[in-house]
């Protein structure tokens, strides 16, 4: 089984893929949070791709696909993916598609989050991580129950991405909806689509999330 979460910078994806790997067992694949590792780490890759996401511009697609491909043949992956972030373009959803199907696999759902324009830009700018366990909080929206402490795990390790200060993000939403929202339509005509509406009660959200994906694996 393996899930595809779509939506803009900012819609909810990194939260709901936490809470979907949790609740179904899938393991969960970020390129933003390997991207952040590699550059964290100084490699090779975290330097190809460092300029592209201090602009906010998509890592060109060979880069991006050699990394999930390596990623995806651990073993931990096995048991089913859950995609947030990759594919971002026409030609990644393509070259997913093959490499699932010379396994014979495929993308069992697509769960595309939509969330009004207006709302991403607060959602983004507002956003802080959990450098310890990766929950995501939002200042405004969703704030820690104690200031600076995750509510996960406890750790003080709240930090703000780089690229979410408002100026790169307004290209990534640029790039997104030039690059990205292609694949919306993509995905419906393959009839994988299942759109979820992003705003409300994160559990709710989840909740909803979870539903989609049981109806695609016939559960
Ligand atoms: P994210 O955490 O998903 O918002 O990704 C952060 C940044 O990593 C993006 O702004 C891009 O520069 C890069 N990135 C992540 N995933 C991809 C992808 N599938 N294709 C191209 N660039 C990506």
């Amino acid at each position: 089984m393996n899930v595809i979460l779509l939506g803009a910078p900012g819609a909810g994806k990194g939260t709901q893929a936490i809470n979907i790997a949790e609740q179904t067992g899938l393991t969960h694949v970020s390129s933003g949070d390997l991207f952040r590792a590699a550059l964290r780490d100084g490699t090779e890759l975290g330097q190809k791709a460092k300029a592209f996401m201090d602009r906010g511009d998509l890592v060109p697609d060979n880069i991006v696909i050699d990394m999930i491909m390596e990623r995806i043949g651990a073993p931990d992956c096995a048991k089913g993916v859950i995609f947030d972030g990759f594919p971002r373009t026409v030609d990644q959803a393509l070259a997913l598609s093959d490499v699932l199907q010379r396994n014979n696999q495929a993308i069992d759902a697509v769960l595309y989050l939509s969330v009004d324009q207006e709302i991403l830009l607060k959602r983004i700018s507002g956003r802080v991580t959990c450098k310890n366990c990766g929950a995501v909080y939002n200042i405004y929206f969703t704030p820690t129950s104690q200031p600076g402490i995750c509510d996960r795990c406890g750790s003080d390790q709240l930090y703000q991405r780089s690229d979410d200060n408002e100026e790169t993000a307004r290209n990534r939403l640029d790039v997104y909806f030039h690059q990205t929202t292609p694949l919306i339509d993509h995905y419906r005509e393959q009839g994988t689509l299942h759109e979820i509406d992003g705003q409300g009660d994160i559990a709710q959200i989840t909740h909803a999330m979870v539903q989609a994906i049981g109806a695609n694996s016939g559960h």
